[in-house]
């Protein structure tokens, strides 16, 4: 009887120590944890466990993708799968009109195809970006103007684009990076006195707010990616959202080959480019699935992020990427920060990031200079490009791209955390708070290894 009892006893008391640690006193059990010895100097990984696994899926992808097999409709113009998702994709962004198409580049596409982007245009860009937004502007033999990045956000510049406008200015096409928006008071007003159609690269930013209102409904158009890596996944796929009902019309037209679709809303724009860029039957029912997740992953990555920023303010050399004042949510597809290597005994930030690794914590430095990459620098002596806009012109391109902003950031000091660490616990992003202090601790003996 004594036995029992004095069991119970002892792993009641057990419990309420460990409730303690865990919930009473999480600084005590995090200021432990940093003290300890850096896993790549031998010692404890910080970040024990894994974080979730990416993409998610269930019963309701399987039921919904058999489904979809199982009516023999397995493309946009036989079933009605893909317009059901584009009902309720539109729903959830707020904006009158939206269309699959078949990746987040091909969205980006139908917009410069519909406004008949060409030879002899220019595009503003942001040098900060995934390759794709440079890409969709050179294939229609139109010019990149890379633009500099504000290093406190890792966003496109504003002040610095409203700078890079010429009369050839057809596009301002900002992304919203890492799932951030972009200053779009800025951008808008910039769009509004250039006359200047403004499209928002939102590739990244499923569900981002500015002033309370989903991003992509800002600019002329909205573009958005479901490749794998994206916060909305169906292996490969893409949405345009507009609030313009000729516009809609002309993105269906430049999709579909040049004709319209079978719903009134759908029929004929204007235009005479065109091509394939449909999204199947199939990628509407995944993303139909994955939507019912959607907006609880978001809500998490969001207060995760804003926990993890409030731990890594407190670190000096550690300065998580700004918000513009306007942002009511970011999407966090990436969490962006910057590192200070002064802060860290001249760690420099490789090894900071290697040692980060080793504490279990999945990082990257993130984008390059893009401008300088040998990829878009051979554009200047690209023999179309030469035949229409001459080799004088070409030669200025090259210095018009120059970034010393970003080269400053991506060279030093950008960091990059992934969207699927953010759905994890609270307890996740004490852990890696608690990575970076104990390397900050040890950075000297890190350093000389
Ligand atoms: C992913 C991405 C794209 C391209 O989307 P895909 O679906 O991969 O074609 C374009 N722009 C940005 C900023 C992206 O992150």
């Amino acid at each position: 009887m004594s036995s029992t009892f004095n069991r119970r006893k002892f792993i009641s008391n057990v419990t309420i120590v460990g409730t303690g640690l865990a919930i009473g006193a999480p600084h005590i059990a995090s200021a432990r944890r940093a003290d300890a010895k850096p896993a790549i100097l031998g010692g404890p990984k910080a970040h024990t466990g894994s974080f979730p696994s990416w993409p998610v899926e269930n019963t309701i992808e399987e039921k919904g993708l058999t489904e979809v097999l199982q009516t023999k409709k397995w493309g946009r113009l036989d079933g009605n799968t893909v317009a059901a998702f584009e009902t309720e994709y539109s729903k959830l962004f707020g904006v009158k009109h939206s269309l699959g198409v078949s990746s987040g580049t091909s969205a980006l596409t139908t917009i410069l195809g519909a406004l008949d982007i060409g030879p002899g245009d220019e595009v503003a860009i942001p040098v900060y970006t995934f390759v794709a937004t440079y890409n969709v502007v050179v294939l229609n033999y139109a010019l990149p103007i890379l633009v500099d990045t504000d290093i406190e956000s890792f966003q496109m510049d504003a002040a610095k684009t409203k700078a890079a406008i010429t009369p050839q200015t057809k596009v301002i096409m900002p992304v919203h990076i890492g799932g951030s928006p972009v200053d779009l008071d800025a951008f808008t007003t910039l769009a509004k006195q250039h006359h200047i159609p403004l499209v928002e690269d939102a590739c990244q930013a499923h569900l981002a707010e500015w002033k309370g209102v989903k991003v992509g409904n800002y600019g002329l158009a909205g573009a958005f990616s479901f490749q794998s890596s994206k916060n909305l996944n169906c292996a490969e796929g893409g949405a345009v959202t507009t609030n313009d009902e000729a516009f809609i019309k002309n993105c269906y037209t430049f999709h579909n080959q040049g004709q319209g679709g079978r719903s009134t809303s759908f029929s004929t724009g204007v235009g005479t480019r065109g091509t394939n860029l449909r999204l199947t039957e199939f990628q509407g029912s995944l993303l139909l699935s994955q939507m019912t997740r959607v907006v609880e992953q978001s809500n998490r990555r969001w207060e995760n992020a804003q926990y993890l920023s409030g731990l890594l303010k407190k670190i000096p050399g550690i300065t998580p990427a700004k918000l513009y004042p306007g942002t009511t949510r970011s999407a966090y597809h990436l969490y962006m920060f910057r590192y200070d290597k002064n802060h860290f005994a001249g760690l420099s930030r490789e090894q900071f990031l290697k040692a980060l690794s080793a504490e279990g914590v999945p990082n990257s430095a993130g984008y390059g200079q893009m401008n300088k990459s040998d990829y878009v620098t051979a554009l200047a002596t690209n023999k179309h490009y030469l035949k229409i806009y001459g080799e004088k012109t070409m030669q200025h391109w090259l210095e018009r791209n120059q970034c010393p902003q970003n080269d400053l950031l991506t060279a030093q000091q950008s960091v990059w955390l992934f969207q699927n660490m953010l759905l994890g616990t609270k307890n996740d992003m004490e852990q890696i708070a608690d990575a970076m202090r104990k390397i900050q601790k040890h950075a000297a003996e890190i350093a000389k290894r």
